[in-house]
């Protein structure tokens, strides 16, 4: 296994200055790292930069669930959440170690929005499409049941709740071994290098992006060039685009509407 710490960031930034790579992903996040897994893993040349540590943004911030997203059902979307569970199962598998089961109990009352015959449904339906690969099957209990296992549940009209699983996980660390795998598959990684800016061949088409090391002495700009480029800069989207393109248009859209603590500006 080659060594992925900061004693490579130095090695990894001198690659990033002498190499031209198949793919160049801007984003150290749990989607940067992922992308830079899957290509290393698939024999391209790949470069990976991140503005402060990886992990940082919002792949640290997140309920740390790892979800098939039952909730999905109610608007039938069960391709996604196939493919979540599908995803779930690999990561059982792949990092026990950040990966772990965690049962959820859903009580419902007379006056719930779901009766338990259609939470029944969903039930089976959510095993199912985890192909019945799921920590335990869900169960079914009665009020009393419910009270026996919940006792700080409002009895008054409980009818009774469903039992099932899904995972939580270390979402920081994940990033973390995800890009320690990158590594050891030969992506160049180095965090705290920033994206500032981009360059373009006479076609009009994206050849390089220009980055500092932040943590230089003396930080000078340089190129990293690619012939492919992934943006995985999450909510950080539209400030990137816009320092790259003139004429960009805005994409995202908040759920809410307030200062989030995960927007930072002051990496730009
Ligand atoms: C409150 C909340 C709860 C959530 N709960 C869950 C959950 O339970 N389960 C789940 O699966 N998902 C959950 N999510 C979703 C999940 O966290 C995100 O989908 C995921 O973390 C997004 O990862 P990312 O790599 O796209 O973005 P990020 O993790 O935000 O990574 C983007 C990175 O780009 C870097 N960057 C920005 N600008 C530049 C630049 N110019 N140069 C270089 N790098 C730059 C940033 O520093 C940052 O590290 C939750 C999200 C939120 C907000």
């Amino acid at each position: 296994m080659k060594k992925f710490s900061s004693h490579s960031r130095h090695s990894n930034i001198k690659k990033m200055q002498e190499l031209d790579f198949d793919l160049v992903i801007i984003g150290g996040g749990i989607n940067g790292a992922g992308a830079a897994r899957e290509a290393s893993l698939r024999g391209m040349k790949v470069a990976l930069i991140e503005a402060r540590d990886f992990a940082s943004g919002t792949s640290s911030k997140s309920s740390k669930l790892i979800h098939g997203g039952l909730r999905y059902l109610e608007n039938l979307d069960f391709k996604l959440v196939f493919e979540a569970l599908n995803e779930r199962t690999k990561l059982f598998e792949m990092a026990p170690h950040l990966v772990h089961p965690l049962r959820f109990l859903i009580p419902l009352y007379e006056t719930s929005r779901v009766s338990m015959f259609t939470m029944g449904l969903g039930m089976w339906l959510y095993d199912a499409l985890a192909l019945f690969q799921t920590p335990e099957m869900h169960e079914r209990l009665s009020s009393e049941e419910t009270l026996k296992r919940m006792p700080i549940l409002a009895a008054n009209k409980l009818v009774g709740s469903f039992v099932y699983s899904d995972a939580y996980m270390d979402d920081d660390r994940l990033v973390l071994e995800t890009l320690r795998s990158a590594h050891d598959h030969g992506a160049v990684c180095a965090n705290y290098v920033k994206a500032t800016g981009a360059s373009f061949n006479s076609d009009g088409c994206l050849n390089g992006i220009e980055v500092t090391d932040t943590l230089a002495t003396n930080p000078q700009p340089f190129m990293v060039r690619g012939k492919h480029f992934i943006s995985t800069v999450g909510p950080w989207t539209d400030l990137f685009g816009e320092k790259l393109f003139q004429d960009w248009k805005k994409i995202l859209r908040p759920t809410k509407e307030f200062t989030s603590p995960f927007l930072r500006h002051d990496c730009h």
